[in-house]
């Protein structure tokens, strides 16, 4: 693979459930970091095995229940860091209210909405939702993705977003 083509991507029958407020905190997030890199954590519940435990859908998938906005600690357009104190304090409040921070957002500000090589070399956790918000078009693009780094046949699986109506 040639540095910065994006790495091959199979879609899985996975869904994340993402409230249409905190899909526009996420965009607005990362339109004022613009033309920088943005990053954010997304706290929720991970879903449960079987169908109809959720009282609604009855599918399975997770669902976000909240953004945290981050700072990028790398402060550039190529790369973000998320600094671990905001990481520490957004996995305490998270667990203090029964939840948890079940993935990371960040923000492609001038290349497609697909995890970049570094994100997948420096994806932490294979349990996490990767999102990523793209900035190229006009309409803001927004894509999640499952990292597992160790598979190198493949690593990059994005999942179905489904957006949920404002409550
Ligand atoms: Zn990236």
């Amino acid at each position: 693979m040639a540095p910065g083509e994006p790495a091959t991507t199979t879609v899985s029958a996975e869904t994340l459930h993402i409230p249409a407020e905190v899909v526009d905190q996420m965009v607005a997030h990362a339109a004022t970091a613009d033309p920088l890199e943005a990053c954010g954590l997304l706290i929720g519940r991970p879903g449960r095995p079987g169908p109809g435990d959720s009282g609604d859908s009855g599918d399975s998938g997770d669902s976000v229940t909240g953004f945290v906005p981050c700072t990028n600690a790398a402060a550039s357009a190529r790369v973000y860091r998320i600094p671990p104190v905001e990481l520490l304090r957004a996995e305490r409040a998270a667990e203090s209210a029964g939840q948890a921070v079940i993935g990371v957002m960040h923000s492609h500000t001038h290349t497609e909405p697909f995890p970049s090589p570094t994100d997948v070399a420096e994806a932490p956790d294979p349990s996490w939702h990767y999102v990523i918000v793209g900035l190229r078009r006009t309409v803001a693009e927004v894509r999640s993705y499952r990292i597992v780094a160790t598979d190198a046949a493949a690593p990059v699986r994005e999942s179905s977003i489904v957006v949920t109506p404002l409550r």
